[in-house]
């Protein structure tokens, strides 16, 4: 019973151990967040693109307007002071309209400064992430390989165990299982191992022999080496 236990002991370990490695080998380690994060930049980049392509087109407009409105003002052809008057105040505006294109202009170019240096500093994450793990499939399955033969091999030896003990003592040794865990309890001088409580010794006596004992403390199966 105990070599049955250390056996499960060690196969349910190293089917956790296995588990936690599928889990890695389908998890993608920060890599779909890079990607993710790089591409909103990249969409964030390319909108601010498309606004300054607009603005430099209706920067040309208000140049030309400005030009245009300056050449009638002064080409000869008004004398009226009230016409010159609103033609200046017209000029005047698109003045204004031009700085304020230039100030979006430069806050844009500003903006996008950021962005790019942003989507540098994300790609080089993203190819070091990417390259860390593709370092890290070959090993990880390496120890996926190595650890299911344990598992298998642990599991042929678990049913050896088990066939060892007989119906009636497996039954026992499965139910005390499910209910504390461990089934069986190694004797240590003199007491139970799990729980720490001296045993009789007409119990270790028992234990020795080959009658099953249980712990009078904790119900667990004695076993002596
Ligand atoms: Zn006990």
């Amino acid at each position: 019973m105990y070599e049955l236990q250390m056996v499960e002991t060690r196969l349910e370990s190293g089917t956790s151990v296995l588990h936690s490695i599928e889990q890695r080998l389908t998890s993608t380690g920060g890599i779909t967040q890079a990607q993710a994060e790089l591409d909103s930049l990249r969409a964030k980049q390319e909108s601010v693109r498309t606004r300054l392509r607009k603005l430099e087109a209706d920067a040309e407009d208000a140049t030309a307007k400005v030009s245009k409105l300056t050449a009638t003002l002064y080409g000869g052809g008004i004398h009226d002071s009230r016409e010159m008057a609103s033609l200046e105040i017209e000029i005047s505006h698109a003045k204004n309209r031009q700085s304020a294109i230039e100030d979006e202009e430069i806050t844009l170019m500003e903006q996008l400064e950021t962005l790019e240096s942003g989507e540098a500093e994300r790609a080089r994450m993203l190819a070091e992430l990417q390259a860390k793990r593709g370092d890290l499939i070959p090993e990880l399955l390496a120890q996926r390989t190595q650890l299911s033969e344990m598992v298998d091999a642990l599991t042929k030896e678990r049913e050896t165990a088990a066939g060892r003990l007989g119906p009636a003592r497996l039954a026992m040794y499965t139910r005390l299982k499910a209910r504390y865990g461990h089934a069986v309890s190694l004797v240590e001088g003199g007491m139970c191992h799990w729980c720490r409580v001296q045993i009789p010794s007409s119990d270790v006596q028992h234990a020795r022999g080959d009658t099953l004992t249980n712990c009078p403390n904790c119900g667990r199966i004695l076993f002596t080496e």
